[in-house]
């Protein structure tokens, strides 16, 4: 026999933003698909158009994108099994309800909502903790197993609405192994009668789900753990089309908690906590108020895709070493759904921002000259890459973000109009002043332009002026640049240049009063 091609899928809902949850769904997918040689589809399932939101689509081809998961078959590429919408399939699924009605295993229900609200009422009064319609109650509803075969036909004829239920047995284990959670038996009194097709003609998610997973040939169902409750009825859809043979191996991944541990990670908490739950910025509208809104998004707030994509693959996942930092090649290689944990992860912001620093200082001071750049464009400064490349290159242990270089970098092309005050009532005295003035004298005639000469001249300088160095060094920081700390002293005075430097040594000590 031959080995199963690896086919995976990521089959979001366009519902609203890519939630980071769902971007740690794709990513696995990915990883497995290209650690096994297999293939990687996008499948966009929409049956649900009560919530469908405009833009999700786009949006979360553009997440993907962004993070480097690559779709080799789907919505966006094309491929040999679409469409890939499930919009755009309708006409294909009722064969298969059609199908499980013939054989006995699904049937038509014509209940109205009134009678489905009376129907759960009956059941709470009768202290009932979660009516269902099942095999229990469906013997008291109007549908094609309680009602004359003539009357379901003049129903069905005359165009009453109408969904068909799956008829779940009403004593039976059903069991299937997940690769994660090992083996899942649940007992089919559990299970209600879920409709398959709804009144509009629409199937919904359960039948749609199975029968193009099922007809795009995959192999593999990794997604989140919100899904394992409806896993037993997929797989009693597969057993009743006569699939099972060729059913997809279930993963059913581990939760996202808070921070704190304290229940999922939800789509509102990045408001809440102050850390972005996107993977990219989203512009929408609230829900209730109808006012729009903007949620933030790793892209936007600086994170590097690469650091995300490291973040999220240890969410739930770990390769069994120390080793932390993993290109999305390594992760390949290293990646094994065995090694997937079944217990919740912990978001942890400080983490991603830890991985973020890291891939940042990774970058050559070439690559990281242009987030200074064009925050220089933004502010009108002209700078040129050999400036930038210096200044990013001092900076890069300080920061944690692109747009911290100009944060913390701006007094390189702006004179300080503010000096740190702590340092200046500490450090800033008459005898202080007086050397840096003489520094500043001596400044332009340095017989050598580097941190090592600009370093001695100022041991001289000091020298002759009675002080030791480190009775200056901060007030001559705080001179400079206005801040109490920053990247090396020597080295930021050679990127400001000597005349510079001695220009704002004059203006600090003109602006700052002596006691
Ligand atoms: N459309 C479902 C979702 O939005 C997919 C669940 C699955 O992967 O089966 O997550």
């Amino acid at each position: 026999m031959t080995e199963r091609e690896v086919r995976v899928r990521f089959a979001p809902s366009p519902t609203g933003p890519l939630h980071i949850g769902g971007v740690r769904t794709a990513l696995y997918n990915y990883l497995l698909a290209r650690k096994l040689g297999g293939k990687m589809l996008l499948r966009i399932e929409d049956t649900d158009q009560n919530r469908f939101v405009p833009g999700a689509e786009e949006y979360i081809l553009e997440a993907l994108a962004w993070c480097g998961i690559v779709i080799d078959e789907g919505q966006g590429v094309g491929g040999p099994h679409g469409p890939y919408k499930q919009s755009e399939r309708k006409p294909m699924y009722k064969q298969y309800a059609d199908q499980l009605i013939a054989d006995g295993h699904a049937y038509y229900a014509f209940d109205t909502a009134e009678e489905l609200d009376a129907m759960r009422a009956r059941l709470q009064a009768a202290k009932v903790p979660n009516p269902q319609y099942n095999s229990i109650t469906r013997a008291q509803m109007r549908n094609s197993l309680t009602l004359p075969e003539d009357e379901v036909k003049a129903l069905l004829d005359g165009g009453a609405q109408y969904v068909i239920r799956l008829k779940v047995p009403r004593k039976e284990e059903v069991r299937f192994q997940d690769l994660i959670r090992g083996w899942v038996v649940v007992h089919s009194s559990a299970i209600d009668d879920k409709v398959l097709m709804k009144s509009d003609g629409m199937p919904t998610y359960h039948l749609a789900n199975i029968v193009d997973d099922h007809l795009m040939e995959i192999s593999h169902v990794i997604r989140g753990e919100e899904w394992l409750p409806s896993a037993p009825l997929h797989v009693l859809l597969y057993r009743y089309l006569g699939w099972e043979k060729t059913m997809p191996q279930f993963a059913h991944l581990p939760l996202l908690l808070k921070p704190d541990g304290t229940g999922k990670l939800s789509k509102r908490d990045g408001d809440r906590l102050g850390f972005p739950v996107f993977p990219l910025e989203w512009h929408g509208t609230d829900a209730d108020t109808g006012e729009a809104t903007i949620s933030r998004g790793y892209r936007e707030d600086g994170y590097l895709p690469e650091a995300l994509v490291n973040f999220l693959a240890f969410l739930g996942w770990n390769p069994g070493t120390q080793q932390e930092i993993f290109s999305m090649d390594e992760l390949i290689q290293a990646f094994s759904i065995e090694r997937v944990s079944k217990s919740p992860a912990k978001f942890d912001q400080n983490k991603v921002k830890w991985f973020n620093e890291h891939y940042l200082r990774a970058k050559s001071n070439a690559e990281l000259a242009p987030y200074l750049l064009d925050a220089l464009h933004e502010h009108a400064i002209v700078g040129s890459q050999e400036k930038a490349e210096q200044i990013v290159g001092v900076m890069k242990e300080r920061v944690s973000f692109p747009k911290d270089f100009w944060q913390e970098a701006k007094y390189f092309f702006q004179a300080p109009t503010e000096y740190d005050e702590a340092v200046v009532s500490k450090k800033w005295n008459a005898p202080v002043a007086t050397a840096l003035t003489a520094y500043a004298e001596a400044l332009p005639g340095a017989p050598e332009v580097s941190a090592e000469g600009l370093k001695t001249l100022f041991n001289d300088t000091m020298a002759a002026q009675g002080l030791k160095p480190g009775q200056v060094l901060q007030a001559l920081r705080v001179a400079v640049t206005g801040a109490a700390a920053g990247p090396d002293l020597f080295e930021t005075l050679v990127i400001l240049g000597v005349s510079e430097v001695a220009e704002r040594l004059r203006g600090a000590v003109a602006t700052l009063h002596t006691a």
